[in-house]
């Protein structure tokens, strides 16, 4: 038995994202990263795609700039490629995940390799603290063979992308914000609890289904594509309604820093950022 018994966590707040496109015209869902929800410490954005018309998803992520953060990108269904500047390359299929930090700078380019047929996932923004904003880029990539997936329970299947769940640990290892990436199925009406790391924000994304979050007086329905932010304790618990619900749990430790941001280059200072566009105008990512 614990000493400390931990507090139930609850949806703070409720927001759906916003249809937009990025990149040479991919439609997506923009749920981090909009007026409503500007970032949530240390999370800058989170796109969701998810289509089975190639026009939407077919003219890709041509070569881009990033500075001063991390994306995530995590594979549901389809195929993408991705190449960079300093020479790295992979392919990313269903099920598996790239965290890139990066760093002082890497142009790359993003872009399906089919034609036809679903993609669907989800990118992420982790932004870094100053003092890792200009440290090398580099890749954890991980296809899904990699990823622990367990079953703590009848009904409920976990896919440990990084962080700890019952002795299991995700292969995306982070110092600098110490994130928990999980994706969860619940079968028709199976319930699981878990834990939130203490002084985490932490949100849940709904992408399958429906489910209840919390329990008792603090209970609250949440549905497809409904993102919760999730607080008031690191105790959570989830109940899937009769459709069962698949969902991400994503937390990390808040960096409080200033933000000063301007498309892909996420810095702590005007100056920073200025200097951003100068060094990758020169060519130097
Ligand atoms: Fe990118």
């Amino acid at each position: 038995m614990n000493a400390i018994v931990s507090s139930p966590a609850r949806i703070l707040r409720k927001l759906r994202g916003m249809p937009t496109s990025d990149g040479a015209g991919v439609k997506l869902v923009r749920v981090i990263g909009t007026p409503q929800l500007d970032m949530l410490d240390p999370f800058l954005m989170l796109d969701q795609f998810g289509t089975d018309k190639a026009d939407d998803y077919i003219a890709g992520f041509p070569a881009h700039p990033h500075r001063g953060f991390e994306t995530v990108t995590y594979m549901l269904e389809g195929r993408m490629r991705h190449k960079d500047n300093h020479g790295n390359e992979g392919l990313l299929t269903g099920g598996s995940v790239q965290w890139m930090t990066a760093g002082r700078g890497v142009v790359h380019s993003e872009m399906p390799e089919q034609e036809a047929g679903t993609m669907r996932g989800f990118q992420l923004w982790v932004n870094l603290p100053a003092k890792d904003k200009m440290a090398p880029p580099q890749y954890q990539e991980y296809a899904p063979e990699k990823i622990p997936l367990l079953q703590p329970k009848a009904g409920v299947t976990v896919k440990v992308i990084s962080g700890e769940v019952a002795g299991a640990r995700g292969p995306v290892v982070q110092p600098a914000t110490d994130p928990l990436y999980l994706d969860i199925a619940l079968d028709a009406d199976a319930g699981w609890e878990t834990g939130i790391p203490e002084g985490h924000n932490a949100f849940l994304f709904a992408f399958e289904g429906a489910l209840t979050v919390g329990e008792g007086d603090y209970a609250r329905a949440l549905e497809t594509h409904e993102l919760a932010i999730l607080g008031g304790g690191a105790q959570l618990s989830l109940r899937a309604g009769s459709r069962g619900a698949r969902m991400i749990l994503v937390a990390g430790r808040p960096i409080g820093e200033p933000v000063v941001r301007h498309g892909p280059f996420v810095m702590n200072t005007r100056q920073e950022l200025m200097q951003a566009f100068v060094d990758f105008q020169e060519g130097k990512f």
